[in-house]
């Protein structure tokens, strides 16, 4: 009888072992997949070394990218865009930008993210440089809270719709 308990334990441990070499042995096989996916396919298609690092194409590696085919005005706007990304300026705009009741708004159109979309849309609002890009030095210049427009997401890509970009002024004369 403990011969036979011992005997099933045995398999079983057995077993589980098995298991576990299937499946580090299907891990592996994915790993060289994908090795083989950076190393080979990617330079073949044309893709910079440098871009295939970044998360998009990790998650996609059989997709060449188009980022280097873009027109010069996108690459301009996509400056513009990061530019209004430093977190901390935005924070303190924020901070400034709130109405007598605490609340944000947009600049433009008075939408309140929170009055619509309530706890999700609490303190959500989106930041416009208002300086024209081609106003700033060429190697990037200090920019000021008094230079951040809070607005909302309808009211900012209609400020980047057209080149040149709308004025805050010109926009709110458009909303009916
Ligand atoms: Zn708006
Ligand atoms: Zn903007």
């Amino acid at each position: 009888m403990i011969g036979q308990e011992l005997g099933s334990a045995l398999l079983i441990s057995l077993l589980n072992s098995l298991i576990d070499c299937l499946f580090i042995y299907a891990y592996c096989i994915e790993q060289a997949k994908l090795h083989f996916r950076e190393e080979t396919l990617l330079p073949n298609l044309g893709c910079p070394s440098n871009i295939k690092k970044t998360k998009a194409d990790k998650l996609d590696p059989e997709r060449p990218s188009e980022r280097g085919e873009f027109p010069e005005g996108e690459l301009k706007e996509k400056l513009h865009l990061s530019r209004e990304r430093n977190r901390e300026l935005v924070r303190q705009a924020k901070l400034l930008g709130r109405d007598q009741d605490g609340r944000l708004k947009c600049a433009c159109c008075y939408f309140d993210f929170f009055a619509t979309y309530g706890e999700v849309g609490k303190d959500f609002i989106e930041a416009h440089h208002t300086k024209p890009v081609s106003t700033l030095l060429e190697n990037g210049e200090e920019t000021k809270i008094e230079d951040l427009a809070l607005v909302c997401s309808n009211c900012h890509s209609m400020l980047h719709r057209k080149r040149p970009w709308l004025e805050m002024d010109e926009l709110s004369k458009l909303i009916c």
